[in-house]
């Protein structure tokens, strides 16, 4: 208790009180007894894993994701099915019906569902709950109660990277400021500002991830994609001519493996001359992009998406690359793959819930 009252700049007797309304409220639970350092010993407390649960949803052009986690904020279950988007009643009333199955029969579960995190490849204006607009999903200006009009939990709309970025953060509690840069169909990203916690002027925790990220006036931060790394280059699907998104994009891999990514990369462990070429030339673009990137913002890069989940055996490349174009520090380490590759933004639509709950005690 003396710790938890120091670390929080509160009085003892504060503290108990908390702590008792919490217990009441099954919130948390005694965890056992720390070793007597010499007087009484202290009592551990842990959360209590079942005190809510919360579910994130993945909406993408073809697949529909759910995942549901606790207060541990790990995926407790995971389910992907095939099931291409359209913005009609009857799809959105398959997902209601899809998630009551996912959440299968047990009534205690879904009494304690705190919310609905619902991932969608989008730009969202959190505030209005609408997306503004979807290349993925050719959405433009819709209003987000559609999406969870047969969804009987509270539910809110969030940017697919933004959600997957705030997966990478509770992965790592330790993570500083990042960026996350997403790899998939488009190229996206989120910016993530966190002090360093060993830093005397850090202030605050470092559990709100959600207020750590960088959203920008229109919601447009982190839009890596349309940053142009060849004026007069390949014509994006925005109508710019030389975007990163027409150079990194998982797409400009699949697209010689007949839509195949996963194939991309099996053929080019198997040292496929013509696909080691593509390699070559999407290493040197994204080391640009990376370097842009971090001269920006000067903090970590993580890479994510689809490219980003299968990226890891070739990183050492990337880095050789990013190194000598680093002026400050000659390294390239700063950069690296994302640790969470399956269900990443479903898990952070999830999380948003969770850290919710736990802002609301
Ligand atoms: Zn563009």
């Amino acid at each position: 208790m003396p710790d938890i009252a120091a670390a929080l700049d509160m009085s003892g007797p504060t503290v108990l009180q908390i702590v008792k309304e919490l217990r009441e409220a099954r919130v948390v639970c005694e965890a056992g007894e720390f070793e007597s350092t010499g007087g009484r010993k202290a009592r551990a407390l842990a959360a209590v894993r079942d005190a809510r649960y919360a579910v994130g949803i993945e909406i993408t052009r073809h697949h529909i994701g759910m995942v549901l986690t606790d207060m541990t904020e790990t995926v407790l279950k995971y389910e992907r099915t095939r099931k291409p988007f359209v913005c009609e009643d009857e799809y959105f009333k398959q997902l209601g019906e899809a998630l009551d199955e996912f959440l299968g029969d047990d009534g205690t579960v879904k009494e304690k569902i705190a919310g609905v995190g619902i991932s969608v490849p989008s730009i969202v204006d959190g505030a209005a709950n609408r997306i503004t607009y979807s290349r993925a999903l050719n959405l433009y200006d819709i209003d987000g109660d559609v999406f969870s009009r047969y969804i009987p939990y509270p539910c809110v709309l969030l940017n697919d990277a933004n959600a997957a970025a705030v997966t990478e953060c509770i992965a790592d509690s330790q993570l500083e400021s990042m960026i996350y840069l997403s790899l998939s169909n488009t190229v996206g990203g989120a910016v993530v500002f966190r002090q360093d916690p060993a830093r005397e002027d850090a202030s605050g925790p470092l559990n709100s991830v959600f207020e750590n990220m960088y959203i920008g006036k229109h919601w447009h931060s982190g839009e890596f994609g349309h940053m142009v790394i060849h004026p007069g280059g390949k014509t994006c699907y925005c109508g710019k001519k030389g975007c990163v998104d027409a150079y990194c994009s998982a797409l400009c891999l699949a697209e010689h493996t007949d839509g195949y990514l996963e194939r991309f990369f099996d053929r080019l462990e198997d040292e496929d001359a013509e696909l080691m070429e593509v390699w070559e030339t999407y290493l040197d673009d994204l080391a640009i992009t990376v370097d842009n990137l971090r001269m920006c913002f000067d903090c970590d890069i993580v890479l994510g998406g689809y490219v980003g989940s299968c990226i890891g055996p070739y990183m050492k490349e990337l880095q050789k690359r990013v190194e000598e174009k680093n002026i400050f520090e000659g390294n390239g380490e700063y950069v690296r793959a994302c640790k969470y590759q399956k269900a990443a933004s479903a898990l952070g639509a999830a999380v948003y819930y969770i850290e919710n709950f736990i802002n609301s005690i």
